[in-house]
């Protein structure tokens, strides 16, 4: 019972951290030169242009802050949607489906004064698809007098075009003011925005160490805020200081607080490490090293990768390792977290303090390898060599090719491929292996999607 209690406290909504409610996300899709970024900077209240639309010029997702009333939202400028050898409309297509699957409104944004074209045409086709309102904004349109050519864009399908001049600001209010109707005020699509202290899961299974390496961390240094308050009875977080920053620790109380039940543990310590990285942003393991690695140890560490967090190693109670247990110790590690070899490892002792020290860098460099964004243009830089040095192997007289790369999302680092065909699953883990042999992505699992083309 209790357990289910804890389950239901995960957002501990207190004041002293900044939970920001995922904001809704408003997409701006449209093929250079329509005036994408004149309308961005139109709706984000700036009075100049800082970004040129400039056709060629490659420039990636970016996101802002906006506000319309007393409305907030992040406004996502889909850009890099430069010609590139294989034809201008796979890229298109493909940002359109990204922008498309990370937003809740989108606006898609034409030339009235030239009218759709193929690549619109192509756009088009994924937005009627898509089961998310969409604007049809219709640009340039400076005089009440150029309106009657609009008229024709209601052929696309994609109900009333929406005209407006983002260069002098006409029709941009009423714009808003209708998007504002349908937008929802939190998003369906976003995750929850972090801000604050970063968020560390420990976990591990009974008896490696969890509490003692709270206490040691809490004890020797400043505690900020302990005990913070959740919607349940218990303590839920504890936020403590550690190598000159705040972090918080999630759901403490279950390591504090022993729960001893005969049947189903293992079950309820699922669900709360579970419920802890739903929270956390990185977790880390630990594994008691005077015990061999136990299946109990791999699960856990299988939850983490399901959960897309970021994952730190703590290979603790190092002070009990005889040379005999060192070398078995290696020998298991090699054996049964070879696929977690990516992660960092700190060998730290929670009774004796060694090396605690070390788990702060840890911790750093798996977070910002879960923030990492590669840039469209490198990255398909990147898949051009990959496919030039080892083409995809060919099967039944067929050879998928990949179109066009992006990265989709960050938290952690996400990328779709557009392809002819289905990749062989070796093909998509030697990419994997390319990504981190370039990229690093020490301590962050990343996982590559494909979109066939027919
Ligand atoms: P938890 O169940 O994961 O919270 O584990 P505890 O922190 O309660 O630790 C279980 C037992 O292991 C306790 O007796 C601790 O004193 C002991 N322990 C924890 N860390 C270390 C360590 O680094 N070295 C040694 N020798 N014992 C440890």
């Amino acid at each position: 019972e209790e357990d289910f209690d804890l389950l239901q406290g995960v957002d501990a909504g207190d004041e002293s951290v900044r939970y920001l409610p995922a904001l809704p996300v408003i997409a701006i899709v449209g093929r250079p030169n329509v005036g994408k970024s004149q309308l961005v900077n139109r709706i984000l209240g700036r009075r100049e242009a800082v970004v040129q639309d400039t056709p060629g010029v490659t420039r990636d997702r970016v996101s802002y802050k906006g506000e319309w009333l007393d409305r907030r939202f992040t406004l996502v400028d889909t850009g890099g949607w430069e010609p590139d050898a294989k034809g201008i409309d796979a890229s298109v297509a493909a940002q359109a489906e990204v922008a498309i699957d990370l937003c809740d409104v989108v606006l898609f944004v034409v030339d009235a004064m030239v009218g759709a074209t193929a690549t619109d045409e192509a756009v088009v086709k994924l937005l009627r698809k898509a089961d998310k309102p969409v604007f049809l904004i219709a640009n340039k349109v400076d005089d009440v007098r150029q309106e009657p050519e609009v008229y024709g864009l209601w052929n696309l399908g994609l109900g009333e075009p929406y005209p407006v001049s983002a260069l002098h600001g006409r029709g941009v209010a009423d714009l808003l003011d209708e998007i504002m109707k349908v937008l929802p005020t939190v998003s369906a699509v976003a995750k929850e925005e972090f801000g604050g202290p970063r968020k560390v899961a420990i976990l591990g299974r009974p008896n490696v160490g969890k509490s003692s390496l709270l206490n040691k961390a809490a004890g020797e240094e400043r505690v900020v805020v302990n005990d913070l308050a959740g919607t349940t009875r218990d303590p839920v977080d504890e936020q403590i200081e550690l190598g000159g920053r705040v972090w918080r620790f999630v759901d403490t109380a279950g390591i504090r607080r022993r729960v001893h039940l005969q049947q189903g543990a293992d079950f309820y310590a699922s669900l709360r490490t579970q419920a802890a990285l739903e929270k956390a942003e990185v977790a880390v393991v630990l594994l008691d090293v005077s015990q061999p690695i136990s299946e109990q140890d791999v699960r856990i560490i299988e939850l983490v990768l399901e959960s897309g967090r970021a994952l730190v190693l703590a290979y603790n109670k190092w002070d009990l390792l005889d040379d005999d247990r060192r070398r078995y110790l290696e020998r298991e590690i090699e054996l049964d977290l070879a696929h977690v070899a990516w992660a960092p490892r700190v060998n730290i002792s929670a009774r004796t303090g060694r090396h605690l020290e070390k788990l702060v860098p840890a911790l750093e460099t798996a977070l910002d390898s879960w923030d990492t964004r590669i840039p469209t243009g490198k990255f398909n830089a990147f898949l051009t060599e990959l496919t030039q040095e080892h083409p995809h192997p060919v099967r039944g007289g067929k050879q998928p090719r990949i179109l066009f790369g992006t990265q989709a999302a960050t938290r952690p680092p996400t990328f779709v491929l557009f392809t002819t065909g289905f990749l062989d699953p070796g093909y998509r883990r030697f990419i994997q292996r390319r990504l981190r042999e370039i990229y690093g992505f020490e301590g962050s699992p990343i996982v590559v999607n494909m979109r066939v083309r027919e």
